[in-house]
């Protein structure tokens, strides 16, 4: 029989409504083994996360303010799922524990850690599935980097004898016992490590929209869903900003080849979008997978003459790079220039030194920096066999009367990266979707 393992996300838990349709969702298929739960998110536009109010709750303590009113609030929470779903249940006994230990400043961590605590105890008594603590088999090292190799070992004998049950997301254990979390949004790469030590054959990542959108829909209207996608597509397209699913939820069970399904809890007749590691096969109806983009962009231009025979040329501009502690995005290089990307944000304050550097380690002709620059990435496996992509963006933005100042293309062929003036970001986005997919 399959095995799967379903991740909720906050939205998904936020009321007893949307319990009922995850214990709908589990219960429809018995291959539904495992399930990784987060905390309670908003039930509308102005609500709290759990996970905010929780913090706040350790930010208060630490200032040695009153807690009472936000964590009642938080309780309060609980409490209307677990009456508004009429299970015979109580966590009196947790909250008193957390508020005590928050009062005597316990760690962040284990204060944010309480939001999928105290939700996984509620779904794993709705479900009737066993709960298992992550604080117990999910394991960081001392450096607080994740010890994935440990944790596959001993997670998956421990889910050996569970037939079902429920994990909380989101944390797991320093090597001296005390609680850990991942970063924000992090219930996905539990959901992703647990999938891998119970060897599923699926891992379906449960949210509030239907899939991954071929365009970002705040821009673009209505587009459409991406019905497959690969890791290495998904990795551009999430690095330029296309947010759904946490980055680093690939890695594990990438590693395992197992595919990732992201599903709508509030339409679960959608197939959503399956995320996995090769789909040559997989027809598209699209040359193109996804377009992402980003603002706030700053290009480093810097001239010489005869650069391309000046040998250790571009070490020395990255090494200017390196002693200023940023990272580069793009190097588009012609025979005596050479461009820099880089975000804006990681240059305040060290634009003198930037310069300044440079110009010390390579004495160019000229060097300047150009802001507002707005990358955009065209993805797609399928570019590589189809020939004039470039020339239909091209086109397609010279049509929509946007100047090109920057284009870079993958190794891989699976990008092409543009760059344009941010107040033209938007109009290019639309009319790459358009010539692509409309
Ligand atoms: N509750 C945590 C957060 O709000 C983790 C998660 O939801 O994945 O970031």
């Amino acid at each position: 029989m399959q095995l799967k393992v379903l991740k909720f996300g906050g939205s998904s838990l936020a009321d007893a409504n949307q319990f009922r349709k995850v214990a709908e969702i589990v219960h429809a298929d018995p291959a539904r083994r495992y399930v990784v739960p987060s905390a309670p998110g908003k039930r509308f536009k102005e609500d709290d996360k759990v996970t905010d109010l929780l913090y706040t709750c350790f930010d208060l303590a630490l200032a040695e303010k009153d807690i009472s009113e936000t964590f009642e609030k938080i309780e309060e929470r609980y409490r209307s799922i677990i009456r508004d779903l009429g299970l015979d249940y109580s966590l009196d006994k947790e909250f008193e524990t957390i508020r005590t230990a928050i009062l005597h400043c316990a760690g962040r961590d284990y204060v944010a850690s309480r939001g999928e605590y105290l939700n996984g105890l509620i779904l794993a008594n709705y479900l009737g599935y066993d709960f298992i603590d992550p604080q117990r088999y999910i394991f960081f090292r001392d450096n607080g980097s994740f010890d994935s190799e440990k944790t596959n070992i001993i997670l998956s004998a421990i889910l050996k004898q569970h037939e079902r049950a429920v994990i909380p997301g989101f944390y797991g254990t320093m090597p001296n016992g005390t609680i850990k979390t991942f970063s924000r949004g992090g219930s996905d790469i539990t959901g992703s490590i647990v999938a891998r030590a119970a060897n599923a054959d699926v891992y379906e990542n449960w949210t509030d929209v239907s899939g991954f959108l071929m365009a970002d829909p705040r821009l673009v209207d209505n587009p459409k869903i991406i019905e497959t996608i690969t890791y290495k597509e998904l990795r551009e397209l999430s690095y330029m900003g296309a947010t759904v699913l946490h980055e680093e939820a690939i890695f594990p069970v990438r590693y395992a080849g197992i595919p990732i399904n992201i599903r709508n809890t509030n339409k679960p007749e959608e197939k959503g979008t399956m995320i996995v590691s090769s789909a040559s096969d997989v027809m598209s109806d699209y040359v193109i997978t996804g377009i992402a983009g980003k603002c706030g962009f700053s290009v480093v231009s810097i001239e010489k003459d005869m650069m391309n025979s000046e040998i250790g040329f571009g070490r020395r501009v990255l090494e200017a790079i390196e002693k200023c502690d940023i990272c580069f995005e793009h190097l588009p290089s012609g025979i005596d220039t050479m461009s820099v990307v880089i975000n804006s944000n990681d240059i305040v304050g060290k634009r003198d030194f930037l310069l300044t550097e440079i110009c010390r380690l390579t004495e160019p002709d000229m060097i300047e920096i150009e802001d507002h620059l707005a990358l955009i990435a065209v993805v797609g496996r399928s570019m590589v066999k189809a020939k004039g992509t470039a020339a239909r963006i091209f086109s397609a933005l010279s049509a929509a009367g946007v100047n090109i100042k920057m284009i870079d293309q993958g190794s891989s062929e699976l990008n092409i990266i543009i760059g344009v003036d941010e107040n033209d970001y938007v109009t290019a986005l639309r009319a790459i979707y358009d010539e692509f997919v409309k």
